[in-house]
């Protein structure tokens, strides 16, 4: 793929500049540059959002089934360009083709979802205290949306942010990761081709440290909608501040994956092994850590090993049926081999893998899996972001559910076990936004991801993800004024 040099979306043009300097989007199987992208200016940053502020007015008060009918004619264009999206997300982020045709299917599908809210939504009629008074809530749109993407699902991340707030009347202005994105240039492209009205949906692009933080404290944004890491969130968090601008937050995650001595084993060394293998471990939801009971410790670990062992990892581009890629680059490579080096160090012990793959090229570690591990270890603090499972064992229920909350870190977690009465026990008291019990961790377009503690604050998807896009106005009207 020769590099292409992309131009960001602003009021519903593709615009270009002399001053611009550019990054190279490196795809990370084989260290290609696959294309160039804008380092965007303030004022390209400025124009963008000053666009989806004039844009907003009148897309408010188109009626919201108009503006589905919008959303449905871009979830469309996705579904005609399934394949080549697949292959750009791919290849920028090194995704099995698979996953990434999953994760463009799925977005079409969040759009249509969103779009079903149109005629859903509502306010509300309160009783008043006094005669002669309705108390009515309005629910409307906050105005202009920040929204800031990370690198993991780079294309299902502009629809969860970009779905909600156009359905409720807001506009947005994107800013992609500068690791992937090239998926949302070609997002802006098929928006170009509907009739969405300029300034609606815009794409900057450019560094978190600059493009990202222009965005967070510009004083028109109503709420900035940021995915990524709790340091990063603390910085938007910072920049929003000085404009009391409304954050949502979704961050990192360390899930916990509880099995008990009950379990189906064979299901929870699938599962827990799909959660380290699926994007490379690079999934903020995923279990990253695992407590197993004592008494199934050995027989687990077996199981554990056995379906680690039979990953198998590649070019996802050119290497057929691989089931993972690589990291996304060379510092996602060298957090993985410092955690686990240090787990080690601290007496850790490696089953299997525990290296970087012997490749020439490529950010690829070989699927592990750590025993002798203990709570106090970075492994089991820190987000690991790569396919490396770090297992503690422990004695009964109760020390489980210490350990797994014991973090500052609370999006997912899961159990594995057959006890009504254990499920019950860990629904109630796993601290955390999620839990997931028998099964994969991953969530559905009509719950609500929402993390507690550091992992965020807010939420997304479903009828409170959709709220996250509104504010009230409260109106209190005396009428029948003759009978006072
Ligand atoms: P990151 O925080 O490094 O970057 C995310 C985005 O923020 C990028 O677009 C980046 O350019 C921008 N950015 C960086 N510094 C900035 C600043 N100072 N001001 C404004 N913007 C700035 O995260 P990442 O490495 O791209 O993504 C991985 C992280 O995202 C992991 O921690 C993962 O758990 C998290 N994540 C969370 C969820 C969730 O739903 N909770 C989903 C996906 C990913």
């Amino acid at each position: 793929m020769s590099a292409v040099k992309y131009q960001p979306f602003i009021d519903g043009q593709f615009v270009s500049s002399s001053s611009w300097d550019y990054i190279s989007v490196i795809n990370p199987s084989t260290g290609e540059a696959l294309s160039q992208i804008p380092e965007c200016t303030s004022a390209n940053v400025r124009s963008a959002v000053n666009a989806a502020e004039r844009a907003q007015k009148s897309w408010a008060k188109t009626p919201a089934i108009q503006r589905a009918g919008h959303l449905r004619k871009i979830s469309q264009k996705i579904r005609e360009n399934v394949n080549f999206l697949a292959r750009t997300i791919s290849a920028e982020q090194g995704k099995t083709l698979g996953l990434a045709e999953v994760e463009v299917n799925f977005t079409a599908d969040y759009i249509d979802y969103m779009a079903e809210w149109a005629r859903r939504y509502e306010g509300e009629i309160l009783q008043s205290d006094r005669p002669n008074e309705n108390i009515l809530m309005f629910k409307q749109p906050i105005g202009v949306i920040g929204g800031i993407l990370p690198w993991n699902f780079p294309f299902f991340l502009i629809a969860r942010k970009m779905a909600p707030a156009l359905i409720t009347g807001n506009t947005i202005v994107i800013k992609p990761s500068e690791e992937t994105p090239n998926n949302a240039f070609e997002f802006a492209k098929l928006v170009a081709e509907t009739d969405l009205p300029a300034g609606v949906f815009n794409l900057v692009s450019g560094k978190g440290e600059t493009v990202g933080q222009e965005l967070s404290a510009n004083p028109k944004i109503g709420m900035i909608s940021f995915t990524g890491s709790v340091e990063t969130g603390s910085k938007i968090m910072a920049a929003a501040a000085k404009n009391i601008t409304k954050v949502s937050l979704e961050l990192g995650g360390k899930a916990p994956a509880i099995v008990m001595d009950d379990a189906d084993l064979d299901l929870a060394a699938e599962s827990i092994k799909d959660s380290r293998i699926i994007n490379s471990g690079q999934v903020c939801n995923c279990a990253e850590r695992v407590y197993v009971h004592e008494a199934v410790a050995e027989q687990f670990v077996a199981k554990l090993t056995a379906a680690m062992q039979r990953a198998k990892f590649g070019n996802p581009l050119t290497e057929p049926d691989v089931d993972y890629g690589p990291l996304i680059n060379a510092q996602g490579l060298a957090k993985v081999e410092r955690l686990v080096a240090s787990a080690v160090e601290a007496g850790a012990k490696v089953v299997t893998g525990g290296r970087r793959a012997d490749r020439p090229e490529g950010a690829y570690y070989e699927p592990t899996v750590l025993v002798n591990v203990t709570q106090d270890m970075d492994i089991i603090k820190k987000e690991t972001f790569g396919p490396v499972i770090p297992v503690v064992t422990f004695k009964n229920l109760d020390e489980a559910i210490e350990l797994a909350n014991e973090t500052e870190y609370g999006l997912t977690s899961s159990i594995y076990s057959r006890s009504i009465d254990v499920i019950m026990r860990a629904s109630n008291e796993l601290k955390f936004g999620e839990t997931y019990v028998n099964r994969e961790n991953f969530e559905a377009m009509q719950g609500f991801h929402a993390g507690w503690r550091k992992s965020g604050i807010g939420g997304a998807d479903g009828k409170h993800g959709l709220e996250e896009y509104l504010q009230t106005h409260m109106v209190y009207i005396q009428y029948d004024l003759n009978k006072k």
